[in-house]
C-alpha cells in the first residue's frame, strides 16, 4: 500500500516507504518514540483532535489488519513449498537421512 497517509506527528501527508509507516521522517518518528503523538494537533479544539485521533486509530488498525493478512500469506507459502518433497538416496538408509527430505 502506497497511499498517502497524515504523519501521526507532525500531521503532513506523506507517502510511505513501508506499509506499517506511522511517522514521515526520522525526527517524527524519534517524536513519536518520546510520547509526542499528535503533538501537531495540540492546540486544536477539542472535537477536532478527537475527530484526529479517531482518523490515526483507523490507520493503525489498518496496518494491523495488513499485517496479519500479509503473515498468513507468508505461512501459506511456507506450507505449500513443505509439500513439495524430494526424494534423498535410498542407499544412505533411513537412519541416515534417506527417504523423504523436507
Ligand atoms: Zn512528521
Amino acid at each position: 500500500m502506497s497511499t498517502k497517509r497524515p504523519c501521526a506527528v507532525c500531521g503532513m501527508e506523506f507517502k510511505p516507504r513501508r506499509s506499517d509507516a506511522k511517522t514521515c521522517c526520522g525526527t517524527c518518528r524519534k517524536r513519536l518514540q518520546r510520547g509526542q503523538h499528535l503533538a501537531y494537533t495540540a492546540d486544536w479544539p477539542p472535537a477536532q483532535q478527537q475527530a484526529r485521533r479517531a482518523l490515526h486509530q483507523t490507520l493503525a488498525d489498518v496496518i494491523t489488519t495488513e499485517r496479519t493478512v500479509r503473515a498468513a500469506r507468508r505461512e501459506r507459502r511456507t506450507i505449500g513449498r513443505r509439500t513439495v518433497t524430494k526424494l534423498a538416496p535410498l542407499s544412505r538408509g533411513p537412519q541416515r537421512g534417506g527417504g523423504i527430505v523436507s
